[in-house]
């Protein structure tokens, strides 16, 4: 299989008309000026240059602000430099992500002709109500419309989504993310919200009226989304933003993070969590007192079943006294374990 890389190209706040309570996409991207195609051609040859090409399947992803809201001769410009580089076959496909209300025919026979494969949508919540609280400008039946537009006219459809927004719960989380599967997205990103300088949010979280979700409590809701979206076998290619200077520890001096669930290997603890209840599960289900266990899985599972820092284990040995001996095969299936009894109280 070919390993995937993705040339990122962010357009910070670049034509947005909105402004979102959460967003400072200046500080998101680290970049305070839009970008020009000098700048996007100089960022795709720095790239290529350090990629193997061999095995290697290579998109140009337009990131950060509203890609479909800028102007057109601008979309056009940008698109054109990324363009000739699928033309001339250094590159296989482009990306771009924009807000739901910013997508109609004229704009995707526009993408369509500088062969556009994936258009990702913010979506954030499919609550109004939230949506409106959160300042986006749109509603859901905006992300309906243009989501089903986008599958039409043959484009691979990704939605992001976030948790912990003001005045959204748990329960219109998991509403969210089953009101987007039945869209048929085919790959979802989820976003715990954090606090970011110079937002509309910090205001509120300063003068205490937002309170963010904790690790604990996000790493809880993401579990159920994952779980959601994994059981329709839709791609979850992010949990939690990404780890930049600008998006690092608030303790962190460059960090542009106030507050919030931020975690440098978030969805590792999402996905450790999740294999710690799938074997505190397993185990419950033997009708023996279990004082070791072996569990065998994939190579690629082994880290998130020990956990972040060993988690697991000591959760394991912790709060129900067994012993986790971890094995790997190959022959396994990803997501998929053995489990062996391998000693009991009895013995
Ligand atoms: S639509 Fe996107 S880029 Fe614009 S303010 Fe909202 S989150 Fe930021």
């Amino acid at each position: 299989m070919k390993k995937q890389y993705i040339i990122p190209i962010f357009v910070p706040h670049l034509g947005c008309p909105n402004d979102c309570i959460f967003c400072n996409q200046k500080s998101i991207s680290g970049q305070k000026k839009s970008v020009t195609k000098e700048e996007a051609k100089k960022t795709i040859d720095n790239y290529l240059a350090s990629i193997n090409k061999e095995d290697a399947e290579i998109e140009i992803a337009f990131f950060g602000g509203s890609f479909t809201a800028i102007e057109k001769e601008k979309q056009e410009e940008l698109l054109k430099v990324a363009y000739e580089y699928v033309k001339e076959g250094k590159v296989e496909s482009i990306r771009i992500s924009t807000r739901p209300d910013c997508i109609d025919k004229e704009t995707l026979k526009r993408l369509k002709q500088y062969k556009v494969k994936t258009i990702e949508l913010g979506v954030q919540s499919a609550n109004d109500y939230i949506l409106k609280r959160a300042n986006r400008g749109h509603s859901f039946e905006d992300v309906k419309k243009a989501s089903k537009l986008i599958r039409w006219y043959g484009f691979k459809l990704g939605h992001q989504m976030m948790i912990g927004l003001p005045e959204s719960t748990r329960i219109d989380e998991i509403n969210t993310a089953k009101l987007l599967i039945k869209l048929k997205p085919k790959m979802v990103r989820i976003y715990p919200v954090l606090v970011v300088k110079n937002t509309k949010l910090e205001q509120e979280y300063e003068e205490g009226k937002y309170q963010p979700l904790s690790v604990v409590q996000a790493i809880e809701i993401c579990k159920e989304i994952v779980r959601l979206f994994a059981d329709k076998n839709i791609d979850i290619i992010r949990v939690g933003l990404q780890n930049t200077n600008e998006i690092s520890d608030p303790q962190n001096k460059q960090s542009e993070v106030v507050a919030g669930p931020y975690h440098p290997a978030f969805r590792q603890l999402v996905e450790s969590a999740m294999w710690y209840d799938a074997i505190v599960g397993k185990i419950k289900k033997l009708n023996v007192k279990v004082k070791e266990v072996e569990v065998t899985v994939n190579p690629i599972d082994a880290n998130n079943v020990i956990g972040h820092k060993k988690e697991n284990v000591l959760k394991l040995k912790d709060t129900y006294d067994v012993d986790l001996i971890l094995k790997q095969d190959e022959k396994i299936k990803q997501g998929k374990s053995k489990i062996k009894v391998t000693k009991t109280y009895i013995d």
